[in-house]
């Protein structure tokens, strides 16, 4: 059967939608075309670079018709840094598109056309939002880069300056990179398993302005360290936690297991609404604090507590969620399968003076069920899982066990949409959806969901 383009085909092409790599999308009678660049409701001219079976990948020749939304991306690297992928779209066009990528979730996979999707809550300042910037150090031709990694790639897009993330961790890259040199750090070089320091992490409590650095090297001897830490101070004296990693490893993951505080405090704390988080070098936190309060605020106002309920959060992570909650319910059980991020919601429990939060690790559907069997009842459940959605055994516990309201909060519409068809079919009734736009300039898009066991 012959498709109905052909490579190098130069052709004008109607992109309809965007995909989560951020490339445009067309339909040529029903096939599909990938092209990089292009935006929804533009008119372009492409070349056809590759045809599969089912779909087929274009270059972007020249826009023909624009994009009302389309805008010069402000950043310099945007074409090559893997890092955000619709800065060429308007921000009012990134939270229009989200709105709609959220409501064909919900119609197409949801069976869920009449579900209100509301607008979604975006940030007044889109940009520095990123409380936490790990960045790669290499060498190219003899010289020090740091930056980005590129685009499905681990080559170092070398850069100065990233502007979703804090202006100390522009400083730490752009002056650190400077002095490597002087005070003789090799950086690590992952082909050939050589040199010292593989990534800097730069966090920031957003609240307190507190400011942890944290040097990932490849050996716990590290003889250039007081020079080290001497340069950090130099830079950004406003630090107050500078720690180092071990990660011996012949590996991508960032992290190593070994963690030393060089100079100052080993953890920086945060503040999301008047909560109080403590985060250490390793510790699970949310990337944009301000609006996660946005989203913790949304899924308090979904799960309406008047002060007597007992609320399970599932997937609770650090206990963000929890103690969010906590300050309105009579009790809150979180459970989580990482270990230590329960033992993270624990400590944040305790040095905010909870004594109504209980904290379980283990797997959502198998300690949730363990709760019912134990007479540990939930007026109002809240989930809030990873990227592939809830697990189908605790979905079926929420419809055996029936709690009256659910609150879902998600990172993926798709997910989203097929577990609460499930609820459905089970007897609950999906009020309304309101996204909130955590990652702006990224096709990231966050939702809570609000159901209502049917009387
Ligand atoms: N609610 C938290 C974390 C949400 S991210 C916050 O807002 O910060 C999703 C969390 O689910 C992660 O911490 C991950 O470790 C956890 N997780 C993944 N699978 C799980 C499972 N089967 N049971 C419990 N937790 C799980």
């Amino acid at each position: 059967m012959s498709l109905p383009v052909q490579k190098n085909d130069r052709i004008t092409v109607h992109i309809e939608d965007l995909t989560h790599d951020g490339a445009g999308v067309a339909k040529v009678n029903g096939y599909p075309l990938f092209i990089v660049g292009a935006l929804p409701g533009e008119m372009a001219e492409v070349h056809v670079l590759k045809t599969l079976k089912s779909y087929g990948f274009a270059k972007l020749i020249e826009v023909i018709k624009p994009s009302e939304h389309r805008v010069a991306p402000p950043c310099h690297v945007f074409d090559q840094c893997g890092g955000c992928q619709v800065q060429h779209l308007s921000y009012e066009g990134q939270l229009l598109w989200k709105q709609q990528m959220v409501k064909n979730a919900m119609t197409r996979i949801g069976k869920l056309p009449d579900v209100p999707v509301l607008p979604v809550k975006g940030m007044d300042n889109p940009w520095r939002y990123r409380n936490k910037s790990q960045i790669p150090f290499g060498l190219q031709d003899g010289r020090v880069v740091g930056g980005f990694y590129q685009t499905r790639s681990h080559e170092i897009a070398d850069t100065d300056i990233c502007i979703i993330q804090t202006e100390e961790a522009d400083d730490i890259l752009r002056e650190l990179k400077k002095e490597l040199g002087n005070l003789g750090i090799m950086p690590y070089d992952e082909k050939s398993h050589q040199g010292m320091l593989r990534h800097v992490v730069v966090r920031k409590g957003r609240a307190t302005g507190e400011i942890m650095v944290v040097l990932i090297t490849k050996k716990k001897k590290f003889k250039e360290k007081d020079e080290a830490v001497a340069a950090i101070k130099r830079i950004l004296p406003q630090v107050t936690s500078i720690v180092q990693n071990v990660n011996e490893e012949k590996t991508n993951v960032i992290f190593g297991d070994k963690t030393i505080t060089l100079w100052g405090k080993d953890v920086i704390e945060d503040l999301i609404g008047d909560v109080r988080f403590e985060i250490s070098a390793r510790s699970f936190y949310q990337v944009n604090p301000e609006q996660t309060e946005v989203l913790y605020q949304q899924a308090l106002d979904y799960a309406q507590l008047t002060g007597g309920e007992t609320v399970i959060d599932a997937y609770c992570g650090i206990g963000t969620i929890s103690l969010f909650l906590a300050k309105q319910a009579k009790q809150v059980l979180g459970v989580e399968i990482v270990p230590q991020a329960i033992e993270d919601a624990k400590r944040n429990a305790e040095i905010n003076g909870f004594t109504n939060t209980y904290f379980e690790a283990g797997p959502a559907e198998v300690v949730i069920p363990n709760w019912y069997k134990e007479g540990k009842t939930a007026d109002v459940l809240v989930v809030d899982p990873p990227r592939k959605g809830c697990d189908e055994a605790l979905l079926q516990t929420i419809l055996e066990q029936k709690p009256k309201r659910v609150v879902y909060v998600s990172c993926n519409p798709g997910t989203l949409a097929r577990d609460l068809r499930i609820l459905e079919d089970g007897g609950y009734v999906t009020q309304e959806v309101q996204p909130v736009d955590m990652f702006p300039q990224t096709t990231h898009c966050e939702a809570v969901a609000w159901l209502e066991l049917k009387k």
